[in-house]
């Protein structure tokens, strides 16, 4: 019995880097980078390249939208790891193109999965992947998870998303301790609406709350928000409703 060198769980086939799980993990975002999200980047950033062209509004004197330097560097970094796994297959495969280089992977299955870098490439690919799958995620399905403690930008992601890469450093942290830091900080934030509003702003964190459980919680004195000169506008805490939320669930 060995580890498997990226779950760390013991398997049974000494001679693969990977346990049996592992590999089909790894084998399904190999299979996804090339079938869905690289043609995808590229169609968005043909289409901004395609809108960007002085030439296709002779009439305008507008400047051309700046092509999405962060689609750029998201199809750089999935193409040159696919050329690089390419090029451990035969070295001559290294200098096909990424789509040549994908179909390469693909029919050499085995290779791929039980050559010995696979733990590191497996998590390079993780990594490659999921900064894709954030970029290609609708801007309304993301949430705010947090800050960046290395750099303080925003970190966004999807609700079920367990760890954020920081848009601005690279670097990579955990969901729930970011969210955890956030949640804190929410005890300085105070927004002044209606009970409605307040629900909105919190589904912005991905914390879900109706407006009449807000209304319910006035009513009971359950919630301590100052109300203000305006009809049903009060001064809300979301550190306090945040917590009063997590107590209801
Ligand atoms: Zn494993
Ligand atoms: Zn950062």
């Amino acid at each position: 019995m060995t580890d498997c060198q990226h779950c760390h769980k013991p398997t049974k086939q000494a001679d693969n880097p990977l346990c049996q799980h592992c590999r089909e993990d790894y084998w399904q975002l190999i299979h996804q980078l090339g079938h869905t999200q690289l043609p995808t980047l590229r169609s968005i950033m043909l289409r901004q390249a395609h809108i960007g062209t002085p030439e296709h509004t002779p009439n305008r004197g507008n400047a051309p939208l700046p092509i999405d330097t962060r689609a750029q560097d998201l199809i750089e970094e999935s193409e040159a790891w696919l050329a690089e796994q390419a090029g451990k297959i035969r070295a001559a495969y290294a200098g096909y193109d990424w789509r040549k280089a994908w179909f390469a992977i693909i029919s050499n299955k085995h290779t791929i999965l039980t050559m010995n870098t696979a733990a590191d490439d497996y998590a390079a690919l993780e990594h490659i992947t999921r900064r894709n799958e954030q970029a290609l995620t609708p801007e309304d399905e993301l949430i705010i998870l947090g800050t960046c403690p290395n750099c303080h930008s925003m970190l966004t992601g999807t609700p079920e998303a367990e760890s954020a890469t920081c848009p601005d450093c690279h670097s990579e942290w955990a969901a729930p301790a970011i969210k955890a830091a956030r949640d804190e900080r929410l005890w300085q934030v105070q927004i002044t609406g209606t009970p409605s509003d307040a629900a909105k702003e919190l589904k912005r964190y991905g914390l879900t709350i109706s407006r009449n459980l807000i209304s319910q919680w006035l009513k009971r004195g359950k919630l301590h928000a100052t109300p203000t000169e305006h009809k049903r506008q009060y001064m809300f805490n979301l550190g306090e409703l945040a917590a009063l939320l997590d107590c209801h669930r």
